[in-house]
């Protein structure tokens, strides 16, 4: 038996600044790993300017809104679909901080303690509610169907 409790799903991104270097990528990826994540899914690929917009409406007006929306349609990001116990929390307190100096300063091991470069630049996403998991993960990954998944994951809980 793997898991105690059913596995919480939630998407997170790894951001074109950290997918140039591959060293950051691959680091990344490694700390997704060791903290025994389940890979439920995940692929790379390129936004438009518009996916960026729609991604992020909730921030639009925001002094960092253009900045951020233009970072990231820049490049290639890598995306996972990630399960486990908790998994919303726990990838959340594994990026650290969304602003990089709070992240050096108060996470100094959280992956935007390590990598982040600014408080744009900030090497991963992750969602922040079960309901931004669900929304996220249907915009990544819109072939992604939550029951199937629940089948597959029944003979972990058993
Ligand atoms: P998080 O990614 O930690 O959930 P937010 O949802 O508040 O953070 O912001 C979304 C993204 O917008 C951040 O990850 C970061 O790339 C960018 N951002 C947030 N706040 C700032 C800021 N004050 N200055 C520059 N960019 C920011
Ligand atoms: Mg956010």
């Amino acid at each position: 038996r793997l898991a105690k409790a059913p596995l919480q799903v939630t998407l997170a991104v790894i951001k074109p600044d950290a997918v140039a270097h591959p060293l950051v990528l691959q680091a990344v990826h490694e700390k997704i790993l060791e903290n025994q994540f389940l890979i439920v899914r995940s692929k790379d690929l390129v936004w438009r300017r518009e996916d960026s917009e729609r991604f992020y409406a909730e921030h639009a007006g925001r002094f960092f809104y253009r900045r951020l929306v233009e970072f990231m349609s820049s490049g290639p990001m890598r995306a996972y679909i990630l399960a486990h116990e908790e998994a919303i929390s726990r990838w959340r307190a594994l990026m650290g901080p969304t602003k990089v100096f709070r992240a050096r300063y108060t996470a100094p091991d959280s992956i935007r303690g390590i990598y982040g470069l600014t408080d744009t630049r900030n090497t991963t996403h992750g969602s922040d509610s079960p309901e931004s998991a669900s929304r996220e993960i249907a915009s990544f990954f819109p072939e992604f169907m939550e029951r199937e998944w629940r089948e597959w994951e029944e003979p972990l809980l058993r």
